[in-house]
């Protein structure tokens, strides 16, 4: 029978789908997630000492708290036999990562095609149904300034490891040298992509609340000038998209070994080096050979000292996943003299956020609540930048889906974690100014 080239056009063009979907995929192969529950000290500094060369999900934090640490057909043997030596008990929590990244990829693949439909000129359609590329993003940038031109100025603040360009939105209204500075940072982390979904979507929200005259965002974007990184890491976020989805650092070649990336969250240079890092550069939270070391960290520190430095009011890292709002210190277990200041602004945000969907944040000093991590960008906004409201934002979920947080999560997480930022925004203007 012959087929006509009208049918076989879609055939070819369903069988590409099929194949993009299916590349790399056999590097998946037999990964899972587990979830173990140190219930002594000795069980916990067992888990911390495996660090340097597991990949967890979630870090080991406390005594009877849960960690989440992922396992490969390498390392599960020997890592089961570690674990129940020490009568660490655990469950599995994710059986099979692969069938989650093939899922991820299918239900992107399918908003993606819906969307091309609907999209037209605007851009912001549809933009945070699904996750995005980092093109994808710079055009949303460009966008919104062209279209809150008064509202909206994109800037470049340096270059990444790879070369792309590194850029920030400026949202404010009669944005001006003297205005308090509120300082969004998203996309450290390469492979926790809802925070980039998140900063947009709040970028976003700001605009069209100021441009619908709702009263506490006018307040917001009259009170304050908002710089709002989305994608800090765009080496890392492109790589988690085209090559391993599962990429946590950056993307720099290292001198002393084969191994790439840093982990830029432990590249900032206040107490760099210290606990919850590792000196082995294939290690997952390997801090880099010194502090700023990585040009996206070196860059944006730069710019906050340059351009910012005595109005940065509020400083907010944005992570996945876990479900957390932390403040520092984040190296040490002893608090900071703003703590109590700290707390109370951490407590009425989380208490907003859980209003929308009943999501439960845990709020508390970093240390208090994980284990130390040093070299990380709330320590150093706080400690080095002076910005008093310093803290890390992780989002959604609690470990269902860990970073693979499905695309129908985006809006609901951002909503809820908006409606939190903007409380506490809100607070400190009241507060302090
Ligand atoms: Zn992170």
């Amino acid at each position: 029978m012959m087929i006509s080239p009208k049918i076989l056009i879609p055939i070819f063009s369903l069988l590409c789908i099929v194949f993009a979907n299916n590349e790399n995929l056999s590097e998946y192969d037999g990964l899972k997630v587990i979830r173990v529950l140190p219930v002594n000290h000795f069980q916990m500094i067992s888990l911390l000492n495996i660090e340097d060369d597991i990949d967890f999900w979630r870090r080991p934090d406390q005594i009877n708290r849960f960690a989440d640490l992922m396992i490969t057909p390498n390392n599960s043997q020997r890592v089961m036999q570690y674990l129940s030596s020490r009568n660490i008990g655990y469950e599995i929590l994710i059986d099979n990562v692969r069938a989650i990244v093939q899922n991820e990829r299918n239900q992107m693949a399918k908003i993606r095609k819906q969307l091309e439909m609907l999209r037209g000129s605007d851009i912001t359609v549809g933009f945070w149904q699904s996750y995005q590329r980092y093109e994808a993003i710079e055009n949303l940038m460009n966008d919104l300034q062209d279209k809150y031109p008064n509202l909206v100025h994109k800037i470049n603040f340096g270059k990444s490891f790879e070369g792309r360009e590194l850029n920030l939105m400026r949202i404010g209204a009669n944005s001006n040298e003297k205005k308090p500075v509120i300082f969004i940072e998203g996309g450290i982390h390469a492979r926790e992509w809802i925070s980039t979904a998140f900063v947009t979507h709040f970028a976003n929200r700001l605009l069209i609340g100021y441009e619908n005259h709702e009263e506490d965002i006018k307040t917001l974007m009259e009170t304050f000038d908002f710089y709002i990184v989305p994608l800090l890491n765009p080496d890392g976020y492109e790589y988690t998209h085209t090559k391993y989805r599962l990429w946590r650092k950056t993307r720099s070649t290292q001198k002393s070994s084969s191994c790439f990336g840093v982990d830029p969250n432990r590249n900032f240079g206040y107490e760099w080096g210290g606990e919850g890092t590792s000196s082995n550069p294939c290690s997952e939270i390997y801090p880099g050979t010194k502090a700023f070391s990585e040009p996206e960290v070196k860059a944006e520190t730069d710019y906050i000292m340059n351009n910012l430095a005595g109005r940065a009011l509020v400083y907010v890292a944005v992570h996945s996943y876990g479900q957390y709002l932390l403040y520092p210190w984040g190296w040490t277990d002893k608090p900071t003299p703003d703590n109590d200041r700290l707390d109370s602004m951490a407590k009425l945000a989380t208490e907003e956020m859980a209003k929308r969907y009943s999501s439960k944040y845990i709020y508390g000093m970093s240390t208090k609540v994980l284990y130390a991590a040093a070299g990380a960008g709330d320590d150093w906004a706080y400690g080095s930048a002076s910005i008093p409201y310093s803290y890390t934002l992780e989002l959604r979920d609690e470990g269902y889906y860990g970073f693979q947080l499905p695309p129908e999560q985006i809006i609901p997480t951002s909503e809820e974690a908006g409606d939190g930022l903007i409380a506490m925004l809100l607070a400190i203007q009241k507060n302090d100014l």
